[in-house]
């Protein structure tokens, strides 16, 4: 075998890269070596749960000594370090650690933050879950959390306590694609001294990037675009060196490791993903303005169209829109489920991101515990549905959703036909 290669292929850091690449560039190449095992193009999986010491002094070297090497699976594995560095190229940070899945990047990263006694405010349009765990479960350990109403800065002004220790939100969010003022945001949490957290998922570094705005920490739901095809569950943080590390040695206890397998398959997503995104924004914007005109729906909720309440915010913070469009249609809830009943080509199914078009309906699958009124209290309408384009044709896609739209807005059969 040729003699290893002088670049130390464990710092996290690794410096192959130059770092003024294109976003392309960075998603196929960044946080590889030039040179891999077996002369490799891709990055080996190295399939193993732990990883052997030549001898004594190996261990010394590695334990006394700085020298860099993986130890044990659940402290990284490689294909994990390349993937770590490059979601650390694209979203500009400097530091990134990598999770199993969204919810446990988001629910350790709260966890290594606060501290019995403080207090974090969180917008009431995030995800379902991160509400969840930040009003029920951190309770039990004396976090406290104030719970605003999104988009309303002044509420969030005088949320924030002495004792404050963040500010979590999402943009946009889901169902609606609200946009967070991102300059609000951070002229809030300066004057506080309070850190911010933004949950960039629907975003992704493509359209929008957070930490170039001054946020402190913006996490990922790598399980969307950027694995991108509705195969794998992945999640990111990324920030600054010094926060990122406290989360890191935190999610060596916690354990919600990527398996080396599965972390393979997010850096392959990586490598169209700009690509998939741009093409999703694209497809996504001409939807949005066929459903706009359509004389079926009733509404639709876009931040790339003008009638969308955070248009002008949108085109201020992002390049992009994204790929989820959320519309009203014509009818009640029946109209609503005969909608999905006839599609053809869209699957209905949670999640968003990923190669196919997937069609969900909050008021069926997300709130189905909940009573019409606390739903309608959130605005989850009988009739909305949140679509996720895919990278299908925009023509094909379109036309499934009109002749679905037009046998729902037949009530039934008529028994001549
Ligand atoms: C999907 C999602 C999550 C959770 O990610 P998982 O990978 O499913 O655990 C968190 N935040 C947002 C905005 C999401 O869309």
């Amino acid at each position: 075998m040729k003699s290893t290669p002088k670049t130390d292929h464990h710092t996290r850091h690794a410096g192959s890269m130059p770092a003024l690449h294109g976003l392309s560039t960075r998603a196929i190449h960044a946080g590889e070596d030039r040179l891999r095992y077996a002369d490799s193009i891709t990055t080996p999986i190295v399939q193993t749960s732990t990883y052997a010491f030549k001898d004594s002094r190996e261990i010394d070297a590695y334990t006394h000594h700085g020298k860099e090497r993986f130890e044990y699976g659940r402290y990284g594995n490689p294909t994990e370090l390349v993937a770590s560095r490059r979601l650390a190229a694209l979203e500009g940070a400097e530091d990134c650690v990598v999770f199993a899945s969204g919810m446990s990047a988001v629910t350790t990263t709260i966890l290594a933050l606060v501290r019995s006694g403080d207090h974090i405010v969180i917008t009431d349009d995030a995800y379902k879950k991160t509400l969840e765990f930040c009003s029920a479960y951190l309770q039990r350990f004396g976090v406290t959390c104030t719970i605003v109403p999104f988009g309303d800065y002044a509420v969030l002004d005088r949320a924030v306590r002495k004792n404050t220790r963040f500010i979590f939100s999402e943009s946009p969010t889901n169902p609606y694609l609200n946009i967070f003022d991102l300059e609000k945001l951070q002229a809030i949490a300066k004057k506080h001294r309070v850190l911010t957290l933004i949950d960039s998922t629907f975003a992704t570094p493509y359209n929008q990037r957070p930490l170039e705005l001054g946020v402190d920490l913006v996490l990922q739901s790598g399980t969307k675009y950027l694995a991108g095809h509705n195969d794998i569950l992945a999640g990111a943080v990324l920030g600054r060196k010094a926060l990122v590390e406290e989360i890191r040695a935190l999610h060596k206890a916690m354990g919600g490791v990527i398996d080396p397998h599965c972390c393979y398959l997010l850096l392959r997503g990586l490598k169209t993903f700009v690509l998939r995104v741009r093409q999703q924004n694209e497809t996504a914007m001409r939807v949005a303005e066929y459903l706009e005109g359509h004389p079926l729906i009733q509404r639709v909720y876009y931040p790339g169209l003008k009638s969308h309440p955070h248009y002008e915010i949108a085109r201020r913070q992002m390049s992009g829109f994204g790929g989820v469009v959320t519309f009203d249609i014509k009818g009640g809830l029946a109209a609503a489920k005969r909608f999905l009943d006839h599609l053809k080509l869209c699957y209905i199914a949670p999640s968003l991101g990923g190669v196919e078009t997937l069609i969900t309906h909050p008021a069926t699958v997300t709130y189905y515990r909940d009573t019409r009124k606390e739903r309608y209290a959130l605005g989850i309408t009988d009739t909305l549905i949140r679509l996720a384009v895919g990278v299908e044709d925009p023509e094909d896609i379109m036309a499934d959703l009109d002749q679905a739209l037009r046998r729902a807005s037949r009530r039934r059969r008529g028994p001549y036909r």
